[in-house]
């Protein structure tokens, strides 16, 4: 084990999925040092812990498995089927079969157990992690970053690197030290609230979406996770509050739908749902996962662009490093690889729920309703075209503009 306050080649700063996947891949040749400001990897969850196993038009990634083997131990329920409830109650349903799989949809995680796996195996390929230990600027020098100034304990001190990655969440103020703006528009974030209750009446293996005025220009969710036990939960887009913070929506949503339900965990946070920032790069810098803003801004979901982008800046710091030259000019190729991968697909979905947050509960009403009783064979840009002719004009030519 190094001393604190060894220098090390790279420094990632958050050790949620994107931070441990970025300190594994560097760690196979590089001195790597994870910080976490939490005692506890992985605690508290804020998250409704759900990934997808397979591609559809609304996951612009690869697979999950593609990043983490899946491991029984921090899986808490396989998803077999997705539905969309509509404000007046239509519901739609796609299942793992009528997409002709026997495989599951996605996974619902345990993520206490998950992020903490991560981190380990962060551990296993060489990292040093260090817990309750806060990065509390960056170390600049000469207009290059050469470092990170830390806390632990109360203990001030600083460890010297290469290469630092800003992989500490939503709240990121890592890109602010470094010099890129990460602000986010009221618009382009959800203000989340959920609990984890018990005595919920859920579908088990069914992911149920709820859309419209009880969670404005956002959605509400319920997520089994087996034994009566369930992720309930819901984003509000920041702009669309209306002085009212998301928890309120949320116990409205509860009493509403699952009454009988018990609170017995309550996390709020935020989640981006922006375009993408200008550049996520400066010399000695690189943004991940939700510090990047990566995260799908339909959904907000950010577990896969985590893992990827993670996996993705893991390989350029260790390529810097090997290089001995850790400047913006070498580290763009990060950018270049993850605009590569999601960039065009995440633009598309930003212009999509451009859309989704500007539609009224009525034409919501007749977006799902129009996909009431969808067959196997009509799950294909055809059927869905065919369908969508059954809209009034107005809405089905607002959604030939997106197209
Ligand atoms: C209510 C809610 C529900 C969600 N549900 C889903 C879902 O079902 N599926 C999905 O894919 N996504 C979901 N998300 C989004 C998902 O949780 C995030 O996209 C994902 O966790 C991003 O991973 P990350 O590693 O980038 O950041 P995080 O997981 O947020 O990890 C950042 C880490 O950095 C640490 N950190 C922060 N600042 C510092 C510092 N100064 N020094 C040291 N450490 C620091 C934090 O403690 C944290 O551990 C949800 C989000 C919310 C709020």
């Amino acid at each position: 084990m190094k001393t604190r306050s060894e220098d090390y080649d790279v420094v990632v700063i958050g050790a949620g999925p994107a931070g441990s996947l970025a300190a594994r891949k560097a760690a196979a040749d590089c001195e790597v040092l994870l910080i976490e400001k939490r005692q506890e990897i992985g605690s508290p969850v804020r998250c409704a812990e759900g990934v997808p196993l397979i591609e559809t038009p609304f996951v612009f990634h690869t697979s999950f498995e593609k990043y983490v083997e899946p491991d029984s131990k921090w899986i808490a329920s396989e998803v077999k089927g997705v539905r969309a409830n509509a404000p007046d109650g239509t519901r739609v349903e796609v299942s793992g079969e009528m997409l002709g799989t026997e495989k599951p949809l996605g996974l619902i995680l345990e993520r206490k157990l998950f992020d903490r796996q991560l981190a380990k195996d962060a551990a296993r390929a060489g990292a040093q992690v260090m817990v309750r230990t806060r990065a509390t600027g960056l170390i600049l020098e000469d207009g290059r970053i050469r470092g990170v100034k830390l806390n632990q304990l109360g203990e001030n001190f600083e460890v010297r690197a290469k290469v630092v990655i800003g992989a500490d969440g939503v709240e990121s103020q890592v890109g602010r030290w470094g010099g890129i703006n990460t602000t986010l528009k009221l618009n382009d974030i959800e203000s989340c609230a959920q609990y984890h209750m018990q005595n919920v009446e859920l579908e088990e293996n069914t992911l149920d979406f709820y859309f419209g005025s009880q969670a404005p220009s956002g959605y509400a969710w319920a997520f089994p996770k087996g034994n009566g036990a369930g992720n309930i939960g819901l984003g509000v887009l920041g702009s669309k509050l209306n002085g009212k913070r998301p928890l309120d929506y949320l116990n409205k949503f509860v009493a509403t739908h699952f009454p009988d339900g018990k609170p017995v965990e309550l996390v709020m946070g935020g989640s981006p749902v922006s375009d993408a920032l200008p550049t996520v790069v400066g010399n000695g810098l690189m943004l991940i996962g939700d510090a990047a803003r990566h995260t799908e801004p339909i959904t907000g979901g950010g577990i896969m662009a985590a893992l990827q982008s993670g996996t993705i800046a893991g390989g350029v710091a260790s390529k810097a490093v090997r290089q001995n030259d850790a400047s913006a000019r070498v580290l763009r190729e990060y950018e270049t690889e993850w605009k590569h991968s999601f960039g065009k697909a995440r633009r598309r979905m930003y212009k999509v729920k451009e859309f989704v947050i500007s539609l009224s509960d009525d034409e919501i009403d007749k977006l799902i309703r129009a996909f009431a009783g969808i067959t196997a064979e009509e799950l294909n840009l055809k059927g869905a075209m065919r369908r969508l002719l059954r809209l009034d004009p107005r809405l089905l030519l607002r959604i030939r503009q997106l197209l």
